[in-house]
């Protein structure tokens, strides 16, 4: 099996921002994966599952509400609990620029966030217990506080003495 294009990225280099992890041309546009990476893979705690779920549920309210909702395909934690993956459908290709506004509005609007969690019920979710409105809030301001970053690190395979490693 051959190894996925999202890892292959070097994760030790990756720090909080918005990536392109993927795109993938269709019928008039394209399809873009961006990563929206919370934290630090490896060197600082990962989200609570139970805030991650609550980020999922209330982020994707406000992006399915937004003046963007006819572009937005999908927004959903990574398993690893860094970051989300959010995907859009332009008919042009988009940058993580281009949609950083959004981003800092879906979770000014998360750190901000009172009452029900949206869709946190037996009828509308697989899990509803698994959530935590405070944890999110606080995840939601500790990524808006942190200065962002819009490429992924140049990395380059180097294979020497049977070593493989980075080099940027
Ligand atoms: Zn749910």
């Amino acid at each position: 099996m051959e190894l996925i294009a999202s890892f292959q990225v070097d994760h030790t280099r990756i720090v909080p921002g918005i990536y392109v992890s993927r795109r993938d041309k269709v019928a008039g546009g394209w399809i873009t994966t961006f990563d929206i990476r919370m934290k630090t893979p490896n060197k600082e705690p990962a989200v609570h599952p139970n805030a991650m779920h609550t980020i999922e549920h209330v982020v994707a309210t406000y992006l399915r509400n937004s003046d963007f909702k006819d572009h937005v395909v999908y927004w959903g934690p990574m398993g690893c609990l860094t970051g989300c993956y959010f995907i859009t459908n332009t008919e042009n290709e988009i940058q993580p620029k281009d949609i950083e506004k959004l981003i800092r509005a879906a979770f000014k609007y998360q750190a901000a966030y009172t009452g029900e969690v949206p869709g946190a019920t037996a009828v509308t979710c697989g899990n509803y217990l698994l959530h935590d409105l405070q944890i999110a809030k606080w995840e939601a301001k500790a990524f808006l506080a942190k200065t962002w970053k819009f490429t992924y690190p140049k990395a380059k395979r180097i294979a020497a003495k049977g070593k493989t490693f980075f080099d940027a």
